[in-house]
């Protein structure tokens, strides 16, 4: 097992009105970044996993998984997202030097199931450098002005949602990072930039993004769902 994954944890964004950080938000009593994490170990071809956290919560939230009996390394992240994933990045590749796969995961999509995971892994070690998990849009998109007013129709067809974990070969990824500006918020989307093609694997409905409380209430039944199964 060649393969490290990064979960960049360390926004402080409350919106989904718990009064923590969206990833410890709790879902049938285990926060989202503890299911996210135990998702990761559990599927089977992932060997390390390091989550940034806010500076002043490194402990705190190394002690949850420690008591979840989840192994992970808990990095202080950075002042943005980018910051954040840079740090966890050099971290993971100076603990697993012999890394070929690096995963960045997002903690809202903690009930990624573990055949996503490892599609997106098969699929970089098959010798593509980007890969990113998609699901068809389900949904017409239109494309809008400032004021509202629809300005064309893509054609559906082409598009896709992107969920994650999205999955680099290492070196790809470090130099990403390295050319990357501050604001990234789609890894993937460094890669394009280097002109390196992203290629996709199916996603799966529960790699959904926990972001509001309906998409909470969707994740307990997700979650009861996977437990009786
Ligand atoms: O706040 P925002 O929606 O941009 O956060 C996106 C993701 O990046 C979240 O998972 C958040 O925890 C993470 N993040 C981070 N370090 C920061 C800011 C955000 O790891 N300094």
């Amino acid at each position: 097992m060649n393969t490290v994954a990064i979960v960049p944890a360390a926004g402080r964004g409350e919106r989904l009105g718990f009064g923590v950080p969206k990833a410890l938000v709790p879902v049938r009593g285990s926060a989202l970044l503890a299911h996210a994490v135990r998702g990761l170990l559990t599927a089977g071809c992932v060997r390390h996993v390091v989550v940034a956290a806010p500076p002043a919560e490194v402990e705190s939230t190394a002690k949850l998984l420690a008591d979840a009996g989840l192994p992970a390394d808990v990095v202080p992240g950075g002042a943005d997202r980018t910051d954040s994933v840079r740090r966890a990045l050099r971290h993971a590749l100076t603990a697993v030097p012999d890394a070929r796969v690096v995963l960045v995961h997002d903690a809202a999509r903690a009930f990624t199931p573990p055949q996503v995971i490892q599609a997106v892994v098969d699929a970089v070690l098959a010798g593509a450098p980007a890969v990113i998990p998609v699901l068809p849009m389900a949904d017409t998109v239109k494309q809008v002005d400032a004021a509202g007013v629809v300005l064309a129709t893509p054609d559906r067809a082409a598009l896709r949602i992107v969920q994650t974990p999205q999955g680099f070969d290492a070196a790809t990824l470090t130099r990403a990072y390295a050319a990357a500006g501050d604001s990234a918020t789609d890894d993937a989307g460094l890669v394009e930039k280097l002109g390196v093609p992203v290629a996709t694997v199916p996603g799966h409905p529960y790699a959904m993004k926990v972001t509001t409380p309906f998409d909470l209430a969707i994740a307990e039944a997700v979650l009861s769902a996977v437990e009786v199964s």
